[in-house]
């Protein structure tokens, strides 16, 4: 990744939960920053696992951030603001119109980040995610350690009280205990 280029692009971080996605966007926005670089960064409020306005990874590392309910706010945010590179973490819950805005921006010259999971609990890809990597200059495929049998982990296993999620379960589950883990492709399993 060509970290001084003037010219704009598109990085895109992917992989299942506990993959270090976070992590890894958290270390590229720190560089960007001693770098002096202007750095917006976003998240969607949907993901309110640790506090509101920092994006946490799973082993505690935190970065402040802004948080949107849309796309279309994060345009309205980088619309008024001068900067030089755009992150976005937990893209897949953004719809389509994040495409858009990411595309705009690295075509301003600006660097955009974005990290999310590739796949869905299901192991098919998930929403705009796929179409980024498509579109993007640099794709980093991240695995975590598969919580079965240890070996590198591409999907998120989905366990709801206790047990694989079926293909048709719904996202929300009320009254369900639900948990997620890394897994390989071998171990992870959807009840049809
Ligand atoms: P992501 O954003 O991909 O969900 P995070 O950056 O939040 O990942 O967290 C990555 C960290 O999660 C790792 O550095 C490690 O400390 C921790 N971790 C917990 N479980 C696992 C696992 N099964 N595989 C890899 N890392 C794990
Ligand atoms: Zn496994």
């Amino acid at each position: 990744i060509v970290e001084y280029s003037k010219r704009g692009s598109i990085e895109v971080i992917v992989g299942p939960m506990y993959a270090g996605k976070s992590e890894e966007l958290i270390r590229r926005v720190n560089r960007a920053k001693i770098a002096d670089l202007k750095v917006l960064t976003f998240k969607p409020a949907i993901d309110d696992r640790y506090c509101s306005n920092n994006i946490t990874s799973h082993n505690g590392k935190k970065m402040g951030c802004t948080v949107v309910e849309s796309a279309k706010e994060i345009k309205e945010y980088i619309e008024k603001e001068d900067f030089d590179v755009l992150a976005i973490d937990e893209v897949q819950f953004f719809g389509e119109g994040v495409i858009e805005i990411c595309q705009k921006a690295a075509e301003e010259g600006k660097r955009v980040i974005v990290s999310g999971l590739d796949m869905d609990f299901r192991g098919e890809p998930f929403n705009v995610t796929p179409n980024l990597m498509a579109i993007g200059e640099y794709v980093t495929k991240l695995t975590a350690i598969c919580r079965v049998c240890k070996m590198p982990a591409t999907r998120t296993q989905r366990l709801v009280n206790g047990e694989p999620a079926k293909y048709s379960d719904p996202i929300i589950m009320v009254g369900a205990k639900e948990s997620y883990e890394a897994r390989c492709r071998r171990c992870h399993r959807v009840i049809k």
